[in-house]
């Protein structure tokens, strides 16, 4: 007899858990995620001790049937792509399909939906269902993350204080803000309000939330539009700088993306106007057709590859460059070559 043997679903689950489910500024992302995803325009997430002890976010979004709620919870389980045509159109932020079955393969999981008439409530611990039955709920989703890590100790010792993860979690939120500014967010951590906004749309609104009015109000807007891509957002006058590119942020298709050769290009635009080692605070949107951005490089879908690079960056270095230079009002001067 053979030695080789297939995993049951809660191990090979834990085992992905480790890529999808680093710290608990992870699990609010997918989370988050699937509540913009599910069309929400109002997302609040509670946390205590940073997420460690209990994660808890309520939308109100199309919300799951019973059959689906149950079926959420199992490893590439998707209602967002269907076929390998979609994965190459993906408009969603989620398509993978293994986030709650790798959240819950490693913590203790409450989720409450209903889609309008039928709703569910699922309790499930280490990835096993503990609890299932029908339960009644206004139309959205309610689910609870508590105890995070508490099967996976090693994991768990390696998180930092948590003021460090607290602060990833409001770095993400903060653009998830700017990403959707008609999506109402809060944030409260141990029942303090940390970021809320109005789901206004309105992005300088959101600006001014995250950095105050002052900043919001030096903010300059910029447009542009190349065969293949359109962008838009704010970037700051150069009298107002940053000490590093993380005020820098940059969404394709929606979806935060970390892309160093980007945020450089926005750096270089403001050419003289800003002392080498200093940076701008940007919200840059960049959009194209999917099939250029493609964003399976890791379980995470942060990073992405993008194809006819050189267009866009020569379309974001051009339409910032302009805008600053319209701005304060000096010469446009070429870069040397
Ligand atoms: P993915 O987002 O990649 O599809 P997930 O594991 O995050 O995978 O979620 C699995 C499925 O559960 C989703 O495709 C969606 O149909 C459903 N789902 C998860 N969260 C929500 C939510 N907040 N509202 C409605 N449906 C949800
Ligand atoms: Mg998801």
């Amino acid at each position: 007899m053979g030695k080789i043997r297939l995993m049951d679903e809660p191990l090979s689950n834990k085992i992905a858990a480790g890529e999808v489910v680093e710290r608990p500024t992870s699990v609010v992302k997918e989370l988050v995620e699937n509540a913009i995803d599910a069309g929400s325009n109002a997302v609040e997430v509670l946390l205590e001790e940073a997420g460690l002890t209990s994660i808890h976010i309520i939308d109100n979004g199309a919300g799951m049937d019973s059959e689906d709620a149950l079926l959420s919870f199992s490893r590439h389980a998707t209602s967002k792509i269907a076929n390998e045509h979609d994965l190459f159109r993906i408009r969603t932020l989620g398509f993978r399909g293994e986030a709650l079955a790798s959240i819950a393969s490693v913590s203790k999981v409450t989720l409450q939906t209903s889609d309008g008439s039928d709703g569910t409530f699922v309790h499930l611990e280490g990835g096993r269902m503990i609890e299932s039955r029908p339960n009644a709920l206004r139309q959205g989703t309610d689910i609870k993350i508590e105890q995070l890590f508490f099967n996976t100790p090693a994991r768990l010792k390696y998180m930092k204080t948590l003021q460090t993860e607290l602060g990833h979690t409001i770095d993400l939120m903060n653009r998830f803000a700017l990403s959707y500014p008609s999506v109402a967010f809060k944030l409260v951590h141990d029942g303090k309000t940390i970021l809320q906004t109005s789901g206004s749309g309105e992005i300088r609104r959101v600006l001014a939330d995250i950095y105050g009015i002052a900043i919001a109000k030096k903010m300059i807007p910029f447009e542009g539009e190349s065969q293949d891509y359109k962008i838009s957002g704010y970037t700051s006058l150069p009298e107002i700088t940053r000490a590093n590119k993380n005020y820098i942020s940059l969404f394709v298709n929606g979806r935060w993306v970390k892309h160093y050769a980007i945020a450089t290009t926005v750096h270089r635009a403001y050419h003289t106007f800003l002392p080498l080692e200093r940076q701008p605070i940007t919200m840059l949107n960049i959009e194209g057709d999917p099939y250029l951005t493609d964003v399976n490089v890791h379980p995470a879908k942060q990073q992405i590859r993008l194809s006819k690079e050189k267009e866009l960056m020569e379309l974001i270095y051009q339409t910032i460059r302009q805008a600053i230079s319209s701005a304060v009002r000096a010469p446009v001067i070429d870069e040397p070559k």
